[in-house]
């Protein structure tokens, strides 16, 4: 008898057992609709079996093989099985969650997946000529096919609807025939009608950058790019992703946002517009998520251009992967299956022994540890392509009189900007008018019940927002403990520097940008034109303004309020602070202007800020691990947190003090700290806490969390949920 072991999307760790007599091999990834509970469910079979430790009578035969599309390759399956194993989640749940919707549903959506249509003998055989004049598209076709003899998904998809239907009659007539898989090569498919695109001429950094890349371009080679800002790492991306493609593989291309940065996805269209390009992101609909997943997996997709979750495309042909900004905490998923896309992406790449570039202006902690204990190669590029970094200051504004959180100085720099007809840029990561309401009488701050959070005044709806769980409420009248009228917003946010700067430059258009502004669909790219076009001359923005983008008017950036960064008590705010300030003073003097950027600051003497001004990762990196290999933090030890929330405080410890107790029986080689509230200790409602372990060994941390998340799952309580973190990056 043969069984197929079967995962689901169950929060348990077992595969469930079915009988399958004519399963084989070949079976193995194949989606299958088989009874779970009192329901049929869509699973995948991960294993095949002669036997099953289950009693033979209650196993129950498999529904049916959904033979629809291919399954999953055991290549595919071996990345999961890792990620399953060192994440400490189901396998069944990883494999399901990795699926587009439309595959976890036993009836798929019906989709046109990027297979290619090639002309067939038949139809080279007949001419055009032989047609009735009047059946023009049907001649249009035929020349096309005859044109270019393999035409590509995404050529048909631009066809017109008649075009389209006298596609499926030479289909049909078998002049022309539908293919799945690799296309041929690139000069195949061009037929040599698509314009050459223009490539510009490398500098001698990036000539060598790229080849230092390519050296071997067929093993397992992680290489950082450390690039500073405006140094041209996407042209080095490019040049080694050619390479690839020229050798008939595929590219996976991971970045940590794409609807904010669509020029990439467009740059990396022009660059190869004779090879299909498919992303892979949340904003894509279901049917687009599942086609291009589709063509990621019949190899059609050349070049997969994804966030997080792409890392587990399907690419049979996988010849390169690609991570930029690297250290970007949008890599690690923040919920339920919390997997960093960064480190799996250096683990698909040595199971597949392919090259892996990892490309930052400021590399995490981690990756630097992995250049300087030469895991990883490194590549520079030293310099920006128009050769002026920006110039970095402090504002002291301890004894500087502020105007609404704008420095006198800061302002007069502005006014310069506008009087040059220069655009400036003034980074706040803060949304909203005011981050709190208060009462000067008593105290009183706005605060919301839900959360350990304050209420953040919004001046738009005139209303309290709790940036956490969204719960809004109305400014009160008066003090809610006093009685007293006079409440006042403390603090600036965006919309609150906005307002000042539209006071002060009464002659400037101003823009906000931030998550409230951008909410609507197109809202970002109508804003991006406008700047581009030159219709802006303050931008007021959050950290969406800080990635990737490339304003070339722009050459003044202006920082407010980083100082509430430099004493977090996260050992990571450092690290996190440099890059952030890193990325948007690289916004500045993009183009021919060169860059001034200017902080605002209580602390200009701190040496955060004096590394940023000196411009120099290597060094601030090296001082920060100096101090995390003291201090016995990562990227020296391994973490793991296990988070509990409950709906007391205590319930929450106490279930941790319980897990903390069989950790130390079993913790050889591992630190179990204490239970302790979480950072973030009520949110919406539920109380949290954690308690972190960590060891100097990632295999002694590794064989520590299955014990003991084990003996995790048999502790049922209703009361508490739980879940693990591994490599956590906030505690
Ligand atoms: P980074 O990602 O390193 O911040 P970009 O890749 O955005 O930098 O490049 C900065 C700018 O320089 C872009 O406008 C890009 O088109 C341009 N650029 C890159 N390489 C070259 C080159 N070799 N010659 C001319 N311009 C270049
Ligand atoms: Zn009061
Ligand atoms: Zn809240």
């Amino acid at each position: 008898m043969k069984i197929v072991r079967v995962g689901f999307d169950v929060p348990v760790d077992t595969l469930f057992d079915y009988r399958c007599d004519d399963a084989g091999a070949a079976e193995i990834g194949a989606r299958v609709l088989a009874p779970l509970g009192p329901r049929n469910a869509v699973g995948v079979i991960l294993d095949i079996a002669d036997s099953s430790a289950v009693n033979l009578a209650r196993i129950k035969p498999v529904t049916r093989i959904l033979r629809e599309t291919n399954g999953l390759s055991a290549e595919d399956i071996q990345l999961m099985r890792f990620a399953a194993g060192y994440y400490h989640y189901p396998l069944g749940a990883v494999v399901m969650n990795t699926l587009p919707a439309g595959l976890r549903r036993a009836r798929a959506t019906p989709v046109k997946s990027l297979q290619h249509y090639a002309l067939t003998a038949r139809g080279a055989a007949l001419a055009v000529d032989s047609l009735p004049q009047r059946a023009r598209a049907k001649r249009r076709m035929l020349a096309l096919f005859q044109a270019r003899a393999v035409v590509p998904y995404s050529v048909i998809a631009e066809c017109t609807r008649t075009e389209k239907i006298v596609l499926k009659q030479l289909l049909i007539d078998r002049y022309v025939e539908c293919c799945e898989g690799l296309l041929t090569s690139p000069s195949a498919t061009d037929g040599g009608t698509a314009a050459a695109p223009v490539c510009p001429e490398l500098t001698l950094d990036q000539a060598t950058a790229v080849q230092a890349l390519c050296a071997d371009l067929s093993a397992f080679k992680p290489q950082l790019l450390l690039g500073i800002t405006g140094s041209g790492k996407t042209e080095v991306y490019l040049r080694v992703m050619a390479e690839v493609l020229r050798r008939d593989r595929q590219v996976l291309l991971l970045v940590p946002e794409i609807a904010l940065t669509p020029q990439l996805e467009a740059t990396v269209r022009g660059r190869f517009p004779h090879l299909a390009v498919v992303t892979l992101h949340s904003g894509l609909n279901e049917g687009e998520r599942l086609r291009h997943w589709l063509d990621a997996q019949s190899g059609a997709a050349r070049i997969v251009l994804g966030t997080r979750l792409a890392v587990f495309a399907p690419m049979p042909h996988l010849g390169l992967i690609v991570v930029d900004e690297e250290h970007d905490a949008s890599f690690k998923q923040s919920e339920g299956f919390r997997y960093s896309a960064r480190d799996l992406a250096v683990v698909r790449a040595r199971q597949r022994g392919v090259p892996i570039v990892l490309g930052s202006a400021t590399p995490s902690l981690e990756t630097w540890h992995n250049v300087a204990t030469e895991r990883y190669a490194l590549a520079r590029l030293p310099h920006r392509i128009n050769n002026t970094p920006p110039q970095i200051h402090c504002i002291n504004t301890r004894d500087a009189r502020l105007q609404d959180g704008l420095a006198p100085s800061l302002l007069e720099a502005i006014g310069r900007r506008l009087a040059a007809r220069e655009q400036a840029l003034i980074f706040i990561n803060r949304r909203g008018y005011a981050p709190v309401l208060m009462c000067h009488e008593c105290g009183w701050l706005s605060a919301c019940h839900r959360c350990s959070a304050r209420l953040v005044l919004h001046l738009q709806d005139r209303r309290l927002h709790c940036h956490h769980c969204g719960y809004q409420a109305q400014v009160p009248l008066a003090c809610p403990a006093c009685g007293n009228a006079d409440l006042s917003p403390v603090g600036q946010g965006t919309q609150r520097v906005e307002t000042a700067l539209a006071a002060h430059f009464p002659a400037a258009r101003v823009l906000r940008i931030d998550r409230d502004s951008t909410r609507t669909k197109g809202a970002w790219q109508g804003m991006r034109a406008r700047i581009e076009a030159r219709e802006v001359d303050i931008l007021v923005g959050t950290q969406i303004l800080a990635k990737g983008h490339d304003f070339p008017n722009l050459s003044l950036v202006g920082v407010l309020n980083a100082d509430s960064l430099l004493y977090s008590t996260d050992f990571r705010a450092p690290e996190r602070l440099y890059a952030m300030l890193t990325q948007v003073s690289g916004r500045a003097g993009r183009g021919s202007v060169a860059g001034e950027v200017l902080i605002q600051t209580e602390f200009p003497d701190h040496p955060l800020y004096g590394a940023l001004r000196d411009q120099n990762f290597a060094h601030f990196a090296d001082t920060l691990l100096k101090e995390r290999r003291a201090a016995g933090f990562p990227p020296y030890h391994y973490q793991a947190l296990l988070r509990a929330e409950a709906s007391t405080l205590e319930a929450a410890i106490q279930w941790l003090t319980g897990a903390s107790e069989q950790a130390q029986n079993i913790a050889d080689g591992v630190t179990v700290y204490d239970p302790v509230p979480a950072s973030m200790m009520r949110l919406a409602g539920r109380e949290r806490a954690q308690l972190l372990v960590q060891s100097a060994s990632r295999n002694r941390l590794q064989r520590f969390l299955s014990q003991w998340r084990a003996m995790l799952a048999d502790k049922r309580s209703s009361a508490v949920r739980w879940s693990l973190d591994i490599d956590p990056l906030e505690l």
